[in-house]
């Protein structure tokens, strides 16, 4: 099918829209077929169910590559391992801009409890001012637009001053070992002369009447560890104070109630001083501005304890328990998953060694599942000006924070690499949206239509060769 650039048509509708400032809407940036083509792609891709586990990517690439195919767009699918697929395109420039930019999404979801919805998570219904379904946050709407928007600049026909890839990537909700981990260990051929990566982890919004786009630069890093213990087995009509639960019991106790101290690290440190601009009660904006005295001061920390705490810490949830398969059985064996957060910078073997001393029971073993460097991308480069310039074509007062995110994405397994990665996204989030991960997880179909218009606009200021936009850029 075609995909084309409508020219700037403003109806009477969105003119009235333009009296109120900052409320852009798809006639207004113009791309009207683009937004259209968006929301059709993401409903489609919304009925893929790739529920991880198991993932099924494959299906998910698939579909992603038949719209590559039909737009005359070369690109490769391969799996590292049986249904679990990645979905690789690259549109190439003459490198007189720079390396490669990356458009990153993943295809998978984590899984649903459908009685939980309202609606079918697998429908991709469009209801209200809202589309439906598991991904659509996270992170199938930035899929579906950087599809669009890829397939778009492929039929512009623009001469690129650098390479364009489109990755899509399977298990980013499970790690990314089979994903983008994947791809960075055992295709690095398809990252030749990459620069920048751009994927999730970027949030932006309107306050105090100007966006602000919080852009991710760093994360906390994931380390996920198996706690293992044996011991003898028995009736359970006959308890033993030595059994491998009882001692795993006790050592999650002491992991329970263990706190690590307060860090507050550089990346961190920068990121809630510049948030000290956007937060409207004074008094607060003046504690993020001295946010290292604040950060001594219980009261602040206990009011903002759920929102700042986990940037400020190494944090441990107790996930997985495994013990006996029946009630009334003494088993050998018990296990139990942490979720690990450290801090950017922290040596995860460091607190591997902590963490034994905590527990302080040579039986039980300690087995990483995941580890993983948490890095930095500074702000300041190309990509972040063209971020910036983005911004400002639709509101002048528009500004980009740099900030640290709890949680984490794919962009460390290029951020390893040395490549720059940040998390953004061209939508404006609304309370009314959400939850990632919820039930009734959705999105404003505003946001999808609006999508293509503003990425198509970065990638214009970024990657078309400037005696294509006169220089201008
Ligand atoms: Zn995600």
């Amino acid at each position: 099918m075609r995909i084309t650039r409508a020219g700037r048509r403003i109806s009477g509708a969105a003119l009235a829209l333009l009296l109120v400032p900052f409320v852009a809407t798809a006639q207004q940036e113009g791309d009207v077929d683009l937004g259209l083509r968006a929301v059709e792609v993401l409903q489609s891709y919304l009925r893929i169910d790739t529920s991880n586990p198991p993932g099924n990517e494959a299906e998910a690439a698939a579909f992603l590559a038949r719209h590559l195919q039909e737009a005359g767009i070369p690109y490769e699918i391969f799996e590292s391992a049986p249904g679990r697929a990645n979905l690789y395109a690259r549109l190439k420039g003459d490198g007189s801009r720079g390396g490669a930019i990356i458009l990153l999404h993943h295809m998978d979801v984590v899984p649903v409890d459908p009685l939980s919805w309202n609606v079918d998570p697998f429908s991709g219904v469009v209801l209200n001012e809202f589309i439906y379904g598991r991904g659509a946050l996270d992170s199938k709407a930035y899929g579906a637009v950087q599809l669009v928007t890829f397939m778009a600049l492929h039929e512009a026909g623009l001469p690129l001053g650098r390479d364009v890839i489109l990755l899509a990537t399977a298990d980013e909700e499970a790690g990314g070992r089979l994903g983008a981990g994947y791809v960075v260990k055992n295709r690095p051929d398809l990252l030749e002369g990459a620069e920048f990566v751009l994927t999730e982890g970027g949030s932006a919004s309107e306050i105090g009447g100007r966006q602000v786009h919080f852009v991710e630069v760093s994360q906390k890093m994931p380390l996920w560890l198996r706690l293992r213990v044996t011991g003898p087995s028995g009736h359970a009509a006959k308890p033993l104070r030595d059994s491998a639960v009882n001692r795993l019991v006790r050592a999650l106790e002491r992991i329970r109630i263990y706190r690590g101290e307060i860090k507050l690290v550089p990346a961190v440190a920068e990121a809630l001083r510049a948030r000290a601009g956007y937060i409207v009660d004074p008094a607060v904006a003046e504690a993020f501005r001295n946010i290292e005295t604040s950060i001594g001061d219980p009261a602040f920390l206990a009011a903002l304890a759920e929102e700042i705490e986990p940037l400020l810490r190494n944090t441990i949830s107790i996930t997985v328990l495994n013990g006996a398969p029946n009630t009334n059985i003494i088993s050998t064996e018990a296990s139990a998953d942490l979720d690990c957060r450290l801090l950017p910078g922290e040596d995860p073997g460091r607190f591997i060694a902590t963490l034994t001393d905590v527990i302080d029971d040579p039986g039980i073993e300690i087995e990483p599942l995941l580890v993983t460097d948490a890095t930095e991308s500074r702000p300041g480069t190309p990509l972040w000006r063209a971020l910036e310039a983005t911004a400002r074509a639709r509101d002048p007062e528009a500004v980009l924070v740099p900030n640290v995110i709890p949680g984490f994405t794919d962009s460390h397994y290029f951020r390893e690499l040395g490549l720059v990665a940040y998390g953004w996204t061209p939508f404006l989030s609304s309370p009314r949206e959400g939850p990632a991960h919820g039930a009734d997880e959705r999105m404003l179909v505003t946001n999808v239509e609006r999508g293509p218009a503003i990425l198509l606009d970065l990638l214009e200021r970024l990657a078309v060769s400037r005696e294509a936009v006169g220089g201008v850029r």
